[in-house]
């Protein structure tokens, strides 16, 4: 790679970090692009970013009408976050006014059944994710990533130096756990994305269980759950008590409308956060903004809203699907804020093109399915806007 930080940069990197990087098989060179992105001086690296850190990142598309290309929240943070965040401004001349990270993982705590030190949050879930795999996968302990899923672990993957298998989902758009431990038995890293990034289908609980409990001691099981609350199915956080090897989670981006505010946060045993963060001394971890955290906070435990903005979901969704299957198109069974489109006799990103010139921003596709596009459900006024233009674009 030519995009990185020179070897001076090693330097900010903890001598533990060092360490345990060079026993695992990288080596200096690798320790100065490392320091780059996941360092101390991470945050004020103006070059150096790897190529996986930017392609995860969709266009924005700031100037279409309708934007469902991001999966992004239609609307912004619930009206007790927002309240809370507006609040904390004013206090936010001290680094902790009152003890708002305690908080937050009091909240996480309540809500999760998981006890305090098995709980950090993150100013979003793309750090901790790469953070997982750089921490757990090397070039002799690879990741094992489904396909097609969510692209960032297998990116950061590619980045160091691991080695990446990717295993079909299974027909009925499951994680073939089973596959996936056969194709690497001693992977880094498993991960799973449920509901999945792009099709929004859930990986059960009980398949999750079986990886956790099939897979060799030292082999972590990273399970994604960016997007459960649109799909209100059991949770993986209870096995965080009871295994060692699993890291659970979230983010802030997705139901609760919070992208832009970056929260996130990441349910394991002690000893993993502790390993996540000697990269950089926790100060991504333990320096959130306020406004953030607060918002966060009373998020979480807004359950009658939450539930309120699923049904809003799910009746743009439904009101979609029916016209889309009326038009004669198929569609993945999904379970969250996301639809897989199989425009089958064309390529994914033609159609994108087509919708653009309606002002419409749908998202991308990926290369095992390149006839499928992803569209994000937006609110009913999106999704009508939705319908209309492919009415115009689309002739089967
Ligand atoms: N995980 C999944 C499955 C995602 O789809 C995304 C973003 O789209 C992320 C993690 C990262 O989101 P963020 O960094 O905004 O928390």
């Amino acid at each position: 790679m030519t995009d990185v930080m020179t070897e001076p940069t090693a330097l900010i990197l903890p001598p533990e970090a060092q360490d345990d990087l060079l026993t695992r098989g990288f080596n200096r060179r690798d320790l100065a692009r490392f320091a780059a992105v996941f360092g101390v001086g991470a945050v004020a690296a103006t070059t150096g970013r790897p190529a996986w850190a930017a392609a995860g990142v969709p266009d924005p598309a700031p100037s279409a009408k309708t934007r469902i290309g991001a999966n992004e929240c239609w609307t912004g943070p619930l009206m007790p976050g927002q309240i809370a965040a507006s609040k904390m401004i004013a206090h936010s001349n001290r680094y902790s006014p009152h003890d708002e990270r305690g908080d937050f993982i009091k909240a996480v705590m309540a809500i999760e059944g998981v006890p305090y030190d098995h709980v950090a949050p993150w100013p979003g879930s793309s750090d901790p994710l790469s953070r997982a795999v750089i921490s757990y996968c090397s070039p002799t302990k690879g990741l094992v990533t489904a396909d097609p899923t969510f692209e960032l672990a297998g990116r950061t993957a590619e980045w160091i130096g691991a080695p990446v298998k990717r295993v079909p989902l299974t027909p009925d758009f499951r994680h073939d756990v089973k596959a996936m431990l056969a194709v690497d038995p001693n992977a880094g890293l498993y991960y799973i994305c449920t509901p999945n990034n792009p099709t929004g289908t859930i990986t059960p609980i009980a398949d999750i269980e079986w990886l956790i409990k099939n897979k060799p001691e030292g082999s972590m099981v990273l399970v994604d759950e960016a997007y459960t609350h649109f799909a209100g199915v059991p949770v993986a956080s209870s096995f965080v008590v009871t295994h060692k090897d699993v890291i659970v989670l979230r983010t802030f981006s997705k139901i609760f409308g919070m992208a832009g505010m970056r929260m996130g946060f990441i349910m394991t045993n002690p000893a993993n956060i502790a390993k996540m963060m000697r990269y950089d001394g926790g100060m991504q971890s333990g320096a959130l903004p306020l406004p953030s955290l607060a918002c966060a906070t009373a998020s979480l435990t807004a359950k009658t809203l939450i539930a309120a903005r699923k049904a809003e979901m799910e009746q743009a969704r439904g009101m979609t699907i029916d016209h889309l299957k009326a038009r004669g198109l198929s569609v993945v069974p999904t379970n969250a804020n996301m639809v897989m489109i199989d425009w089958k006799t064309k390529a994914a990103k033609e159609v994108q093109a087509a919708f653009r010139t309606q002002s419409v921003e749908i998202g991308r596709s990926w290369p095992i399915w390149p006839t499928v596009s992803r569209i994000t459900v937006g609110s009913m006024t999106d999704m009508k806007n939705f319908c209309m233009a492919l009415d115009k674009v689309w002739v089967a």
